[in-house]
């Protein structure tokens, strides 16, 4: 490690959510130390994430979300913002970098103690004809953002078409549905939102259709009109306004050319302590790598809340601090209409692809009573058998996400155990949680499964097993088998299951269900009690497994 509490002229390269918080940090901790950040753009440490608010006119001014400039670091922390500079190239033996004035055109040289990259990450524009034309964007800054609105405002267009449904395509989508345009999403995989499971997607897509936005899957953009974009299953959508929503890349170029190591994922690998391979060179926000706190492998999540993290330690290390990054979990989080979709840890296919032998459970639950409004919240919590640990979180729902979500990630973090979610002291009354609050069911289901028998059998799973090796047990009343039932399912309700169980094999795998899960798990116990081999009850119940139905069927 360097000595470095002595270096006294910190430059920084880029002036967002790492690079001021950098500074931020080094000037609390060290009042004599030269701080100067340069900035190719004309704002800085402005709120990214507020950016599609301003576009659907929740956020009334761009300022609102660009409140501080130079004037403000020179004032508050005696550090210098120049926008407008593009840092052009550094010569890491000389500690020197040259720097290009973009107003004037002017360039020059200056030297640093120590370097601090921030150069965050950039949109990807997918290579495809027509994504110069003028109604055609990405949203990254409050540049982009502006030109959006004023697009809006000057050409009052109809329809628009997003390509990408990730969180920041999904926003978007919110944003121009709010702002009165009628929107088609693309996505180029099966399912829209691939921050979710693809079980997941589907109260997903329900949103969308509920908001009259086409949503279509499995197709990509292939070329951009004015007023339309052709995909590549032959078809063609209407946008008199295109978004661009394909995902961001790491700004890693200027750190390759100064011989930085860069990480498995594309972006600079650093250490704990923020620094890169190169002495009094380090990188943080999203253009620095993180590792996952689940499995210890590198991560890259480029978000603000980790960038101003990452940036904070590293303006701390500069100045002879302590703080060492801890890792992440991937933890997001985006409200989509009504709706709100977090995620944290591995996903199913991740955690399956690492080797870990998982149980899953979906948790179906009023996110408060009913008598007080109460709506469903559907938790999907992947766990490791071995270590009784969660992997992996992902919750759809109306109200209280936000809390339940950190509640995981604070468990995964601390490295609880599954049964250990029972028993956390969680705050109750009625208008924002039930009695059992969702998490502590979550536990519940889980330790049930891992230690009690109750096994849990996915729609997934269920859809591989022939139906010759399983018997399928509707739990629910008669009437709601009638209306819709699992295929190949025989209807014995909870109330008559005793009686009616003689028409089961006793040593051929079970699986019940009834709606969400509830009165399955009461069927699952009847049967185990009475001496059935192998029950399983359906994670998420009827409900889940028509999400997926549909989500299939739309596929064919
Ligand atoms: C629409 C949108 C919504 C988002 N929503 C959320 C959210 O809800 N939650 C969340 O956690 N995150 C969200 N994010 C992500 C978040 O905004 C970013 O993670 C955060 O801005 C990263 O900060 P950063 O400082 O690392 O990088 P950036 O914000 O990318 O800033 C890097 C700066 O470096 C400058 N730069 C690069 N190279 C040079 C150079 N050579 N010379 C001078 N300057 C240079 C760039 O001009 C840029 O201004 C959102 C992002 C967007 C675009």
């Amino acid at each position: 490690m360097n000595a470095v509490n002595n270096s006294n002229r910190i430059v920084i390269i880029g002036a967002v959510a790492a690079g001021t918080s950098a500074a931020a940090k080094a000037r609390r901790n060290d009042e004599s130390a030269e701080i100067v950040i340069y900035e190719m753009d004309e704002h800085i440490s402005y709120s990214g994430c507020g950016l599609p608010y301003y576009i659907g006119g929740q956020v009334a001014t761009l300022e609102a979300l660009t409140p501080r400039d130079p004037i403000f670091f020179r004032d508050k922390y005696n550090v210098d913002v120049l926008i407008r500079h593009q840092v052009l190239s550094v010569d890491p033996a000389t500690k020197t970098l040259v720097v290009e004035n973009l107003a004037t055109g002017e360039t020059f040289t200056d030297r640093y103690d120590v370097l601090i990259l921030s150069t965050g990450a950039t949109s990807i524009v997918p290579p495809i004809p027509g994504v110069d034309l003028p109604h055609v964007f990405t949203l990254r800054n409050p540049v982009s953002a502006r030109a959006i609105r004023t697009y809006i405002e000057e050409h009052q267009p109809q329809t628009a078409v997003v390509v990408g449904s990730g969180f920041i395509g999904l926003e978007m989508v919110e944003n121009l549905v709010e702002a009165g345009l009628l929107v088609t999403v693309v996505e180029k995989l099966p399912q829209v939102c691939p921050f979710v499971d693809p079980d997941l997607s589907p109260y997903i897509e329900e949103t969308l259709t509920k908001k009259t936005v086409t949503v279509l899957t499995g197709v990509a953009a292939t070329k951009i009109w004015p007023g339309a974009v052709n995909l590549d299953d032959g078809s063609m959508v209407d946008g008199d306004l295109v978004i661009l929503a394909v995902g961001v890349r790491p700004n890693t170029a200027l750190a390759r050319d100064m011989g930085v190591a860069i990480g498995p994922t594309g972006a600079i690998a650093v250490d704990r302590r923020m620094q890169t391979n190169l002495p009094d060179v380090y990188a943080c926000g999203d253009c620095a790598e993180s590792f996952s706190i689940i499995d210890g492998q590198p991560l890259y999540r480029p978000l603000g809340s980790t960038a101003n993290k990452m940036g904070r330690i590293a303006g701390d290390v500069v100045t002879g601090g302590d703080i060492e990054f801890r890792g992440i979990a991937g933890t997001g989080i985006f409200k989509l209409f009504d709706r709100t979709v977090a995620a944290s840890g591995l996903n199913e296919k991740q955690a399956r692809d690492s080797g870990y032998d998982i149980v899953i459970s979906h948790n179906i639950k009023p996110d408060k009573p009913e008598y007080f409004g109460g709506r469903e919240m559907v938790i999907k919590a992947i766990a490791d058998r071995k270590t009784e640990k969660l992997l992996g979180v992902q919750i759809v729902g109306y109200e209280g996400v936000d809390k339940r979500i950190d509640v995981f990630v604070t468990a995964m973090t601390a490295g609880l155990g599954v049964s250990d979610l029972f028993h956390l002291d969680l705050a109750y009354a009625p208008p924002f949680a039930t009695t059992k609050d969702p998490v502590l069911y979550t536990g519940m289901i889980l330790d049930n499964a891992l230690h009690r028998g109750r096994e849990l059998l996915t729609v997934d799973e269920l859809m591989t097993i022939s139906p010759d090796d399983i018997q399928v047990v509707d739990a629910r009343v008669a009437k709601q088998y009638q209306e819709h039932h699992v295929d190949h399912a025989v209807s014995m309700p909870h109330s008559s299951l005793r009686e009616q169980m003689a028409a089961l094999d006793k040593d051929k795998p079970v699986v019940t269900y009834c709606n969400k899960g509830t009165t399955g798990n009461a069927a699952q116990n009847i049967l185990i009690n009475q001496g059935f081999r192998k029950v399983f009850n359906l994670s998420g119940g009827h409900k889940q497994y028509k999400a997926c139905k549909k989500g299939q069927e739309k596929k064919q």
